[in-house]
C-alpha cells in the first residue's frame, strides 16, 4: 500500500540520484501528506520549491516512488509550512569550488552599467534566491550552477543582476574574458555573419567572439525563438564554453520550458544548472528600494511619499524608480513640497498604465486553480470547506483588484454568489495578507503567471 514508508524509500533513492546541494535545497523539507489510489501528495515549504520540484524533478520523483511502490504512481506537490530561514540551505551545502585555473588575459567587451552592482541591489523575499545564486556564481564562476538561468517579468532586476555578476567577477579577476549581450545582439551578429559575403571568415569571427570567453551572459533569451540558426549557434556556443570550464548566465521573461519553439536540446541545456525567478517586490522591498534610490540621488524623501509610491506601483521596479524620479522633478519644477499629494499630482494619468491588459475572470480562475491544485469546478461549486473557500477568496481578491469586473459580476461568475460574499472574501484576504507572507508569495506567483499569459 502507498504510505509514508513508500515516500521514505523513494526519498532514499532520490538522495542518491539528485546532486547533494539540490537534494538539500528541494527535498530535505519535503514531507509526505497523503496517498490514495495511485497518487501520492508531497508538501514542500515554498511556492518556489514547488515550482522547481514540479518542473525539474516530477518525473524522477514519480519514478522513484513507483519503484518503491512496485507500480505506477503519480506525484503531486503542494505548498505547506513556512519557508526556511535565510540564508537558503542549498548555499551552505554547495560543493567546494575547484582551484581556480589560471587564464591568459583576453579581450573583454565590457559594457556594464556602473549602477548595476550587488551593492545597489536591494534584497527581499521576492528576489533573495536569484540574488544569492548570482552572488555565488560571481564568486565561483564555472563551478556552481552552470548555467544560471534567471527569469521574471519586466523590470524586476534580471539585467541588474547580470551586470552585477560581471562587475564582481572583474573586480576579483580583472583578466576575465567576459561578454555580456542582449540576446537580440547575439541573433543580429549571427544573421549578419551568415548573410554577408566572405561568410567563412565572418562566421569564424563570430565563433571566436562568443566562444573564447570565460563568462558569457545573454540577456532575454526568449528572443531565440525567432530563428533556428540562432538556437543552433547558441547551442554550440554554450557547449564550447561549458566544456572549457566557463560560466554561462542567461535571463528570460519566462522559464525555459515556456519559451516558444525552443529546441529540446537547448532547453535541457538551460535547465542543467539553476533556474531561479524574481517575483514582484513586496511592500517592504518597494519601500527599501525607494529609500535607496532617493539616497543615491542625494535626497531624502519623506516616508509618506515613499509609502504613497510603494502603495501605488507594485509590479515593476523600473516603474517604481520612474515614479520617484517623476515626483522629484515635478516637485522641483512647480516649487512644491515633497509630500504625498505632490506625488499624487505627479503621477496623475499614469495610474492606468499598469492595468492596460487586465486578466479575465477565466484566466484568474484557471491560474488560481492550478496554483493551489484545487479543481475549478470546486471553486465554482457550493463547497465551503476551509481550503476551497480560502482559495476561492484568493480568486475573488485577484478578480476584484486586478480584473475589470464589478463585484456582482464576479459573484455571478463564481457560481452565482452574492456581491457581499465577494466583498467579504476580498476583505478576508486583505487581512490575511498583512500577516501571511506565504499568501503574498502565492498571489504574486499567480500574478506572474497571469502576466506571462500562462
Ligand atoms: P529586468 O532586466 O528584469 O527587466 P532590470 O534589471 O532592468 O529589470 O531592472 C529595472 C530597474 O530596476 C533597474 O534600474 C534596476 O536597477 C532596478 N532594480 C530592480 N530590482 C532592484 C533591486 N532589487 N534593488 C535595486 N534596484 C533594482
Ligand atoms: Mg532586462
Amino acid at each position: 500500500m502507498l504510505s509514508q514508508r513508500t515516500w521514505e524509500a523513494a526519498l532514499g533513492a532520490l538522495q542518491v540520484e539528485v546532486p547533494k546541494a539540490d537534494f538539500a535545497a528541494w527535498f530535505r523539507d519535503a514531507r509526505f501528506v497523503r496517498a490514495g489510489g495511485r497518487e501520492i501528495v508531497v508538501a514542500v515549504p515554498t511556492v518556489f520549491a514547488k515550482e522547481i520540484v514540479t518542473r525539474r524533478y516530477r518525473e524522477l520523483v514519480a519514478r522513484a516512488v513507483s519503484t518503491a511502490h512496485g507500480g505506477d504512481v503519480d506525484v503531486t506537490f503542494v505548498v505547506q509550512a513556512e519557508p526556511p530561514a535565510a540564508p537558503p540551505r542549498w548555499l551552505a551545502d554547495s560543493p567546494p569550488a575547484p582551484a581556480p585555473v589560471p587564464r591568459a588575459a583576453g579581450t573583454s567587451d565590457i559594457r556594464l552599467n556602473p549602477r548595476y552592482t550587488f551593492e545597489r541591489f536591494v534584497v527581499g523575499s521576492s528576489n533573495r534566491l536569484a540574488h544569492a545564486a548570482a552572488l555565488r556564481v560571481s564568486e565561483r564562476p564555472g563551478s556552481v550552477y552552470n548555467p544560471l538561468f534567471l527569469y521574471s517579468g519586466v523590470g524586476l532586476g534580471k539585467t541588474h543582476l547580470l551586470h552585477a555578476i560581471g562587475h564582481a567577477v572583474l573586480a576579483r579577476r580583472p583578466d576575465t574574458r567576459l561578454r555580456y549581450v542582449p540576446c537580440e545582439t547575439f541573433v543580429n551578429d549571427l544573421l549578419y555573419a551568415i548573410r554577408t559575403e566572405g561568410q567563412g571568415e565572418r562566421l569564424r569571427r563570430f565563433r571566436e567572439r562568443y566562444r573564447a570567453v570565460d563568462l558569457l551572459m545573454v540577456d532575454d533569451v526568449e528572443f531565440l525563438s525567432r530563428t533556428e540558426a540562432s538556437q543552433e549557434a547558441l547551442f554550440h556556443t554554450f557547449n564550447a564554453i561549458y566544456e572549457a570550464g566557463g560560466q554561462i548566465v542567461l535571463t528570460s521573461d519566462r522559464p525555459p520550458r515556456e519559451i516558444a519553439r525552443l529546441e529540446a536540446r537547448l532547453r535541457s541545456r538551460f535547465e542543467v544548472g539553476l533556474v531561479a525567478d524574481l517575483q514582484a517586490p513586496d511592500l517592504d522591498l518597494r519601500r527599501m528600494i525607494l529609500h535607496q534610490q532617493a539616497e543615491a540621488a542625494g535626497t531624502r524623501v519623506p516616508d509618506d511619499v515613499v509609502d504613497f509610491l510603494a502603495d501605488r506601483i507594485t509590479r515593476n521596479v523600473r516603474e517604481l524608480e520612474g515614479a520617484l524620479t517623476r515626483t522629484l522633478i515635478y516637485a522641483e519644477l512647480h516649487g512644491l513640497d515633497l509630500q504625498a499629494s505632490t506625488a499624487e499630482q505627479a503621477l496623475s494619468g499614469l495610474g492606468r498604465a499598469a492595468a492596460d491588459r487586465p486578466p479575465t475572470t477565466d484566466a484568474i480562475l484557471a491560474a488560481t486553480s492550478r496554483h493551489f491544485d484545487v479543481p475549478q469546478d470546486d471553486l465554482l461549486s457550493k463547497r465551503r470547506d476551509a481550503r476551497t473557500a480560502g482559495v476561492r477568496q484568493v480568486a475573488m481578491y485577484l478578480m476584484r483588484n486586478d480584473g475589470r469586473e464589478t463585484l456582482p459580476e464576479i459573484g455571478r461568475f463564481l457560481g452565482g454568489r452574492d456581491h457581499t460574499t465577494v466583498l467579504h472574501g476580498c476583505a478576508k484576504i486583505e487581512r490575511r495578507l498583512k500577516l501571511e507572507d506565504r499568501l503574498k508569495a502565492d498571489i504574486e506567483a499567480i500574478r506572474a503567471h497571469l502576466a506571462d499569459g500562462s
